[in-house]
């Protein structure tokens, strides 16, 4: 049995649980589950029937593993990324549900994003708030470092990458970095 994370039973708000064969990626094509406590049945939502991932996550298989992708604006090599990403992540993706972290700028963070989509992982985004001025990115760096558990670096040698990579190994992440 799976116990579904996001969403409780109507009635008494106890955990749901679904019953149904899974593979690597989860449980698909579910539409119904039944609350361990009062045993309604419970419809589910319509995206349940798409990107399950997206959704829902096994709440006592699974723990979290949350990491940032992040790199130059001007990085474009989506294949190198997800080539690097899947080699990477691969025994993690069979043991952890997979959180991709994004400071949400162009090139390698949307790139990150687009690889996240791509493999069904949830995105945690981290916009900079660029009315703190130049400390902005400085700050959001910092803040996605203190809720990340990795970085995977596409480091173009640009002073914003160094910095995250610095960030984060002050903060006792585990760090890749792949050169562009
Ligand atoms: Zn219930």
């Amino acid at each position: 049995m799976i116990i579904l994370k996001d969403i409780k039973c109507e009635y008494c708000n106890n955990d749901i649980e679904i019953a149904t064969a899974n593979d690597e990626f989860g449980v698909r094509f579910v539409s119904h589950g039944v609350c361990v406590y009062c045993g309604k049945e419970i419809v589910l939502p319509n995206e349940s029937l798409k990107g399950f991932k997206k959704y829902y996550i096994y709440k006592n298989q699974e723990e979290d593993f949350k990491v940032i992708i992040a790199g130059s604006r001007e990085f474009n090599n989506y294949n190198l990324l997800k080539l690097k990403c899947d080699e990477i992540l691969k025994n993690k993706m069979q043991t952890h549900n997979i959180i991709i972290i994004s400071g949400t700028a162009r090139g390698t963070d949307l790139l990150g994003e687009k690889y996240a989509e791509e493999k069904g992982f949830e995105i945690n985004r981290y916009p900079a708030d660029w009315n703190l001025g130049k400390r902005a990115g400085y700050i959001r760096n910092t803040k996605m470092a203190e809720n990340a558990d990795a970085l995977i670096a596409l480091n173009c040698g640009t002073r914003g990458t160094n910095n995250m990579i610095e960030i984060a190994k002050r903060n006792g992440l585990l760090v890749r970095v792949i050169s562009c």
